[in-house]
């Protein structure tokens, strides 16, 4: 019998996972995909936003404005790429620079630090701007993060202190049994005292497991393009437009990896998880980032990607805040997660485990995760060290980033280490250069089926089913 059990391997699911830990409590985590954070938290934006916009009062704004507090404490216990470098929500009519004085009202009923600057003192600390912007409201202390870092990180140090993860675990059906409920996935059954619903686009397919129906989940796509690092000074903030109904609009922001990426779109969409992006969406986000910069490096384009916001509504169809109660007893819904859920994770994750009744804390919590190596930061005296250490960080398996052999090995290793191509490149990047895998996917098969024992040809790109290779044709099978 577990005490509680979360679904869903998102953000949400990892910190929940991670802030449960450090309780005696037994804690199972059930995601239906090959590895966590395969949804939405990591196609995203990456905005550790200020909060800024949400509307005073609601739940949105004030665990957002808490979230982000926690950020510093977060990203060095779990060894997670954050930086604060401020977000500017940038005004080109007097309509906008309207706007821009409610936004920044917000700001001060939200408890958010803000500053309202010209023209001029906009361009001298981001020199690219279009002529056209009037005003912009700079909030200092927005910041960016690794999504999919902060995921795995959060679950491999909740998994460090005792939590379980399954994966390939799609929860099918939950039925209440006496003082306990019954979990049912495609093969098995878990008993558990308390479940929490942080399924993502998914939680009112879970909630109505369990309650009557209150909610929809509406998924609306975000489309996004990814720039190479091609010049760490050519945006240095994140650079809003003035947000609409549809949501904060087009962005553009350099990422913890000096990427750029620009977007999202806001369309709806039937399917909860299509993720697939169309020339003539990418061709409306390029004419709104045009709002913010006159001339955008389309040269260094090396991707497009999209994430399904999990936009809640009630049955009248209106849009709600984030649903976060116990709606029957022991029964948490996390629903409607939409942005700004990243930054607030940790603090839904408190809210959330201040409702669990009966922790003890355990004497041995540890909340930090060990430091990742990431070779291509360290100076060349210390590189020198450490392939002296373990020569395998030595060789390098991919070019466009630096990733080294040892480096992959590593993150194999870890609690909630990788197990496909995919999760490979998410923790330590190999394949999101500028060939996006062309030289070193074969390798890291090789690297991954090797590690973990496999043939080789049951290497996995992502999901199950997506094999790389077709036939071996070494005569010696290897
Ligand atoms: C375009 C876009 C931009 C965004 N930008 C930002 C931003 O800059 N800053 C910010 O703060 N927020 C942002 N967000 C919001 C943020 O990404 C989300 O709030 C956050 O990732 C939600 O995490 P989650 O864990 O709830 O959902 P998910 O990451 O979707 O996780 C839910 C998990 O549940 C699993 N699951 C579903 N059903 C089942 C089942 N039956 N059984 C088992 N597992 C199941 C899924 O496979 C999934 O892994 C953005 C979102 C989008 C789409």
């Amino acid at each position: 019998m577990y005490d509680v059990l979360i679904i869903g391997g998102g953000v949400i699911g990892s910190m929940i996972a991670r802030r449960l830990s450090r309780y005696t409590l037994k804690t199972v985590v059930l995601e239906k995909e090959d590895d966590v954070g395969e949804e939405t938290s990591s196609a995203n934006s990456a905005i550790v936003h200020s909060g800024y916009d949400p509307k005073p009062g609601t739940l949105k704004a004030k665990l957002n404005v808490e979230g982000n507090a926690m950020f510093d404490d977060i990203a060095r216990e779990l060894d997670v790429q954050f930086e604060r470098i401020g977000s500017i929500t940038l005004a080109n009519t007097d309509e906008e620079v309207e706007v821009l004085k409610d936004l920044a009202k917000r700001s001060e009923a939200n408890g958010v630090p803000y500053k309202i600057l010209n023209h001029d003192e906009l361009k001298e600390i981001e020199p690219n701007i279009t002529d056209q912007v009037k005003q912009g409201l700079l909030c200092p202390t927005a910041g960016i993060v690794n999504p999919f870092e902060l995921t795995v990180a959060g679950f491999e140090n909740a998994m460090d202190n005792g939590v379980e993860l399954f994966l390939n675990q799609t929860v099918k059906s939950i039925k209440r049994v006496g003082d306990h409920f019954v979990v049912t996935t495609q093969d098995k059954e878990y008993e558990t005292k308390y479940v929490i619903n942080a399924a993502g686009t998914h939680a009112d397919e879970i909630n109505d497991m369990v309650n009557e129906p209150f909610f929809r989940i509406k998924p609306r796509k975000g489309e996004y393009m990814v720039l190479d690092h091609f010049d760490n000074s050519y945006c240095r903030h994140t650079l809003f437009n003035v947000p609409s109904s549809k949501g904060k609009g087009v962005l553009i922001s350099p990422t913890t990896h000096h990427n750029y990426l620009i977007g999202p779109s806001a369309e709806f969409v039937d399917d909860r998880e299509d993720v697939s992006t169309d020339a003539e969406t990418i061709k409306n986000v390029k004419e709104q980032a045009r709002r913010l910069f006159d001339s955008i490096n389309y040269r260094e384009q090396i991707r497009t990607f999209a994430g399904d916001r999990a936009y809640a509504e009630d049955l009248n169809g209106k849009g709600m805040d984030f649903i976060i109660e116990e709606t029957t007893p022991h029964f948490i819904n996390v629903a409607g997660i939409q942005s700004p859920g990243l930054a607030s994770s940790p603090a839904i994750a408190r809210m959330v485990v201040d409702m669990i009744e009966d922790k003890v804390e355990k004497k041995d919590y540890n909340p930090t995760r060990r430091p990742t190596i990431r070779l291509k930061e360290k100076d060349l005296d210390t590189k020198v060290a450490l392939v002296k250490e373990n020569p395998k960080l030595g060789k390098i398996v991919c070019r466009c980033e630096t990733v080294s052999e040892g480096e992959i090995i590593d993150c194999i290793h870890r609690n909630c280490g990788a197990r496909t191509i995919k999760g490979v490149k998410r923790r330590v990047r190999p394949g999101m250069g500028k060939c996006q895998g062309g030289f070193c996917q074969v390798e890291v098969g090789k690297i991954l089926a090797r590690e973990l024992n496999e043939n080789v040809m049951d290497v996995m790109y992502g999901k199950t089913g997506s094999y790389i290779l077709k036939e071996n044709l070494n005569k010696e099978g290897k």
